[in-house]
């Protein structure tokens, strides 16, 4: 199993105004799987081209258990690459698609075939070695992607958003194989995407990346509840930021004082909480009264406004919840202390 480092790796593109990349360090655990999230244009593809080798960076270095790998050519550092576009060879059959990293490589003819079977076989494609891609589903050629791939038995498996041109259903087995496949090989795994939930049901670790940084590195629970700053936390789908001053495990706003969790850090600061972990009703600790207002049915959430005071609050309710209160009813909710957190300040 490999360890990946990177060490402050920038890419500045000729004439670009600003880098793509710029100064990411990140260490991806061996045999791990990590998932790069970030919004379109933020450099995730820009990362992985340079972790495989075809591009190359302004700036800094990156490391395969310690050792350096920009003096080696893509093809040598055992790092394979599967794209978002997958590039199968459309004159080729599936077999051979899959086979062709063996063949070049000169492995005899009965190994690539075996291998070829094998890997067929667990990405659930037995039955498929004779089609043309043009003959397949997208699900069907993604995972022909994947298995080309795998065959290789690389070190480190790099994934662009594997699951970006699959309908809901195949995005679910698709998510559940690359998950299994990747816990049976114990392959180094780094799977860029946009979207948070897929992060966060894939991935080991998440790498938050804006702008080209990188502002946080986390497990998916961590940048969950303890986001770093108000941009991740409104990425993770965070609402409710709410400026005062945090003394003494208390904070102080527009909501009136409110208990913080004991780890809460003093000082000026924004109060944030999940939408989701408002609870209705309670007289005692962190409750108040609020007015409700609109409200939106998300299916198995209803989003719904509560006016407290000045401050306006947002909460994901239970759709049967949510229905028992109509716009302008006078409620007391709860903000239990274990789901406030204390953002820095914006300066
Ligand atoms: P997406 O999710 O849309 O694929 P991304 O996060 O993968 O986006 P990159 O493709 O890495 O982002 O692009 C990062 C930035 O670098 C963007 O501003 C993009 O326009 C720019 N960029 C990408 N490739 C090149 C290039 N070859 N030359 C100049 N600029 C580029």
């Amino acid at each position: 199993m490999t360890q990946v480092s990177l060490h402050a790796l920038t890419k500045h593109y000729p004439g670009a105004p600003a880098a793509a990349v710029d100064g990411v360090t990140l260490d991806l655990a061996p045999g791990s799987l990590t998932a790069l999230l970030g919004p379109s244009g933020c450099g995730k593809t820009t990362t992985m081209r340079l972790i495989a080798g075809l591009l190359d960076p302004t700036s800094g270095d990156i490391r395969l258990d310690g050792t350096s790998v920009l003096a080696t050519p893509p093809e040598r550092r055992g790092v394979v690459m599967v794209f978002q576009n997958h590039l199968l060879f459309p004159h080729m059959s599936v077999a051979e698609n899959v086979g062709f990293g063996l063949r070049m490589q000169g492995r005899p003819t009965s190994e690539t075939a075996r291998r070829t079977e094998e890997i067929l076989a667990r990405v659930q494609l037995t039955g498929f070695a004779r089609r043309r891609p043009t003959e397949l589903s997208g699900g069907q050629q993604q995972r022909v992607a994947l298995a080309r791939a795998l065959i290789l038995r690389p070190k480190v498996l790099l994934l662009d958003e594997p699951l970006s041109n699959l309908d809901a259903h195949l995005r679910g087995e698709m998510r559940d194989l690359i998950r299994d496949l990747q816990r049976e090989t114990g392959i180094t795994t780094l799977v860029v995407t946009h979207d948070q939930s897929e992060a966060t049901i894939l991935a080991d670790q998440i790498a938050l990346l804006l702008d080209g940084k990188l502002r946080q590195v986390a497990t998916p629970a961590e940048l969950y509840s303890r986001p770093a700053d108000t941009a991740v936390a409104r990425f993770f789908g965070g609402a409710n930021f709410i400026t005062g001053q945090s003394r003494a495990g208390q904070f102080l706003s527009a909501l009136g004082p409110l208990r913080l969790p004991p780890d809460a850090p003093d000082g000026d600061g924004i109060l944030t909480f999940r939408p989701e972990a408002i609870e209705t009703g309670g007289f005692g600790e962190n409750s108040l009264a609020v007015v409700v207002g609109d409200r939106a049915f998300l299916g198995s959430q209803t989003r719904v406004t509560l006016q407290a005071g000045p401050v306006m609050i947002e909460a994901l309710l239970p759709p049967a919840t949510a229905a028992a209160l109509p716009g302008g009813m006078a409620l007391r909710i709860t903000l239990p202390p274990a789901a406030l957190w204390v953002l820095p300040a914006v300066r």
